[in-house]
């Protein structure tokens, strides 16, 4: 028995019939694909006739893209072909760009996220609410895992301003309006979940339970994900560099207590033998904290830099879209990405 939708405290005026895009980004996705776009189409058309597909074809070494270019012709889709491997957080921007419905699902393409979460979604969208996000159950990872991943969003939420949900992934529905201030964001480290907490609105959480990818593997490893965090900390959490000022004070402090103990020692015991494992401790200690300040440092100079070139956030190779949707392009009009994407 599914939990009643509380209605939205801000009740906004929803149009009746409304256009859906749902935004998919896929890297080897190839096995996926042939049972997932029927199966979202079928999802979809109960809630409306004027829906779209963008599929954001990031990169994949796989035939995805020959895949998607082929159902492309029985459903409405529209494939963005990035010129590499952007990662999924472009390929989310790619399709964002890419995105003018009155609502926007983001969703994987690998089953894990359940299609039958899609209705419950665009209900409370109905009574009001500007994003609806999924909460995964973790379940079947691993403690290690799920350790982790709590550790971060402690460490994310002591240091920034922004209140981020725990196990809010991806997978939700956008407003029109949270989708156009999106696509104002022009931060080259994108990290998305910072993104879609900091731009604020009236948001729901709705649980569910993350069912197992259906083909492939996960995109990620533990080194991506590791990549990921530390954009997220250092794009929206000053925690680490707050903490080094707090580690410098108290290390300080520390030790000029131990410099009174030594010359109140030499003083009152006459104690004449030099302590050098003292000093080769205190040598490899104070070292280790100055690199790792340093590196610290460097992380956030590293994300300056980036934002300071100015690149684009992705490249688009090409845009393909269905003939389903020059059909109907009066009820759905997909805008143009911002970037330099070529149709
Ligand atoms: N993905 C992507 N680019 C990448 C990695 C993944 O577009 O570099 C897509 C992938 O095809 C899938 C979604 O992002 O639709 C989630 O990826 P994945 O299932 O690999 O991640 P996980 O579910 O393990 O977090
Ligand atoms: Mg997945």
């Amino acid at each position: 028995m599914k939990p009643p939708i509380s209605p939205s405290p801000v009740q906004t005026e929803r149009p009746k019939t409304f256009s859906l895009t749902c935004v998919t980004p896929v890297f080897n996705e190839m096995d996926n694909l042939p049972q997932f776009i029927p199966a979202l189409c079928q999802t979809l058309s109960a809630l409306t006739p004027h829906y779209e597909i963008v599929l954001v074809n990031d990169g994949s070494r796989d035939a995805t893209l020959a895949t998607a270019l082929m159902l492309l012709h029985d459903y409405p889709i529209t494939v963005v072909n990035l010129s590499r491997n952007f990662g999924k957080e472009y390929a989310l921007t790619a399709g964002l760009d890419e995105a003018n419905a009155d609502a926007v699902i983001l969703i994987d393409a690998d089953f894990e996220h359940p299609l039958t979460l899609i209705p419950r979604f665009v209900e409370a969208w109905q009574t009001g609410y500007d994003m609806i996000y999924g909460i995964r159950n973790r379940q079947h990872e691993t403690w290690f895992k799920r350790w982790l991943t709590r550790a971060f969003y402690r460490v994310m939420q002591a240091g920034s301003a922004i209140d981020m949900p725990m196990d809010a992934g991806d997978f939700r529905l956008l407003d029109r309006k949270v989708v156009q201030v999106l696509q104002t964001l022009p931060e080259r480290n994108r990290y998305m979940k910072g993104l879609y907490a900091w731009v604020g609105f009236n948001t729901l959480g709705l649980s569910f339970n993350e069912s197992p990818r259906l083909h492939g593997r996960s995109g990620f490893n533990f080194r991506s994900l590791s990549r990921l965090a530390i954009v997220g900390l250092t794009a929206f959490s000053e925690l680490p560099l707050r903490m080094l000022v707090f580690v410098g004070l108290f290390l300080s402090l520390m030790s000029f207590g131990y410099a009174t103990y030594i010359i109140l020692d030499a003083l009152i015991n006459r104690t004449h033998v030099p302590g050098w494992p003292t000093l080769a401790a205190g040598m490899a200690f104070f070292g280790g904290l100055q690199l790792l300040s340093v590196g610290i440092l460097g992380e956030y100079i590293g994300r300056i830099f980036t934002e300071v070139k100015g690149r684009p956030n992705y490249i688009v190779s090409g845009t393909y879209k269905s003939p389903l949707l020059e059909e109907k392009t009066e009820l759905v009009q997909p805008v143009k990405a911002s970037t330099c994407g070529s149709s």
